[in-house]
């Protein structure tokens, strides 16, 4: 048989693009390596209000909602932003993947777990794909995360300039200290202590917290699981807060940094979620931008079936589409991940974080409540002096 869709990867991106495209009555087949789709995906675990209000998340998915962030930037100083509404919620990353496969299975996809896809060739008519059998499908969704090997197919040119590496514990607590010690507050500390160019987090969750630290590639010249261990031991205030709770998983992974793939489709092809770089370069929130990426996905392949056009041409429209929705966001954060990212060894970073005005910019940038462009310009004097000094300075 031809399927009409199949979607490679049963991660958000891959299951909200087939809950989308089963809904348009399309024959659709998500294939996914995993035991479960997305089965203990590394990832810190916050879902912003916008992803739970935009997808309509049932919010029982939440382990812990959050109304709140506390800002560690350097030794010993800190800042917290509490809002008067949730702003979004912490998950299993499990747990969210069952969610998300039985809403795309409820609207009639099939979703098969298990089935590493090797192989895509691209034939006249349809795709073959090569996984435990040989598949046929009309178009492909390539939503198989930051190692796509059909980014790859499509790229084979792009080494992605900002690639981050992130280490992360999961570590047990009890609930009640939980609740004592962090609330309804997700922390972030930054500082060259910390993490050199990245940052570290502390999520908590129902009975445990994500505790990570992340960095761009490129920065990471020691071993970044050294940075994690110092942090929970040693750090004068995470290592106080994580007294007793004990490490259940440790997790390395890759996330995409450097803003959208530069080629996002070919003829039957298009790619979505972190294989089309849809994730903020500053906080590293993904999983919203990859839900945004499979919606217009869903979309632009439903309207090639109308069209009956599934070529590069007909399908350059993805491209166009996904740059007016996510382009400039992404792109403006890769400029401000120089000058946020590395606060420990730039003043912009630490003046930014020092001014009270600022405080709750970033606050909300943390939380996805405010776009990049606004932080930008007031971002900005820092930027000039700090340009001025060193100009004089050399
Ligand atoms: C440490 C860390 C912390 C993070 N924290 C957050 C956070 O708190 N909030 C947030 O919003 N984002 C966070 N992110 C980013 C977020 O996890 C990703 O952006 C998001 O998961 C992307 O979704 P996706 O569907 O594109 O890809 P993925 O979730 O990676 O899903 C891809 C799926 O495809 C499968 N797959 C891969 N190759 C194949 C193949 N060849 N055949 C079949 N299946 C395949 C994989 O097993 C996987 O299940 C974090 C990332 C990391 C690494």
């Amino acid at each position: 048989m031809i399927w009409d869709v199949i979607v490679v990867g049963g991660g958000p991106a891959g299951l909200i693009c087939s809950e989308n495209l089963a809904s348009y009555g399309l024959n659709v087949l998500v294939l996914d390596d995993r035991d479960e789709p997305n089965m203990d995906k590394l990832c810190g675990g916050m879902l912003t209000e916008r992803a739970l209000r935009e997808f309509s998340l049932d919010e029982n998915i939440l382990e812990r909602e959050i109304w709140g962030v506390t800002v560690s930037y350097r030794e010993g100083e800190s800042f917290t932003i509490d809002y008067d509404e949730r702003v979004g919620g912490n998950v299993h990353r499990t747990e969210l993947g069952k969610y998300l496969a039985q809403r795309a299975v409820s609207n009639g996809a099939e979703v098969r777990s298990k089935e590493h896809v090797k192989k895509l060739k691209i034939r006249q008519d349809y795709v073959e794909l090569s996984a435990s059998e040989t598949y046929q499908t009309k178009m492909v969704a390539g939503a198989d995360g930051v190692n796509s090997i059909i980014k790859k197919l499509l790229n084979p040119m792009d080494d992605r300039k900002s690639l981050g590496f992130c280490v992360q514990y999961l570590m047990s607590m009890k609930p009640e200290l939980i609740d004592e010690r962090f609330g309804k507050r997700n922390e972030f500390y930054y500082g060259g202590d910390v993490s050199p160019f990245g940052y570290a987090w502390i999520f908590p969750k129902g009975d445990c917290l994500a505790v990570g630290v992340g960095a761009l590639l490129s920065k990471v010249k020691e071993n970044l699981k050294t940075y994690l261990e110092n942090f929970v031991k040693n750090h004068p205030v995470a290592s106080q807060k994580l007294e007793g709770a004990k490490v259940i998983r440790f997790d390395a992974a890759l996330v995409p940094l450097s803003g959208l793939t530069s080629i996002n489709y070919s003829d039957r092809i298009v790619l979505v979620g972190d294989a089309a770089g849809t994730v903020s370069p500053i906080t590293g929130e993904g999983m919203y931008y990859s839900m945004v990426s499979g919606k217009i996905a869903a979309d632009v392949i439903n309207r090639a079936f109308h069209k009956n056009d599934f070529s590069e041409k007909g399908l350059s429209v993805y491209q166009k589409k996904l740059k007016k929705r996510l382009g400039s966001e992404l792109k403006w954060g890769v400029w401000l991940q120089n000058y946020f990212l590395k606060g420990q060894s730039s003043n912009v970073g630490i003046g930014i974080m020092s001014d009270k005005g600022m405080q709750k910019l970033v606050g909300d940038l943390l939380v996805g409540r405010k776009s990049y462009t606004r932080i930008l310009v007031r971002a900005i004097p820092y930027w000039l002096k700090n340009k001025i000094r060193n100009t004089i300075r050399d």
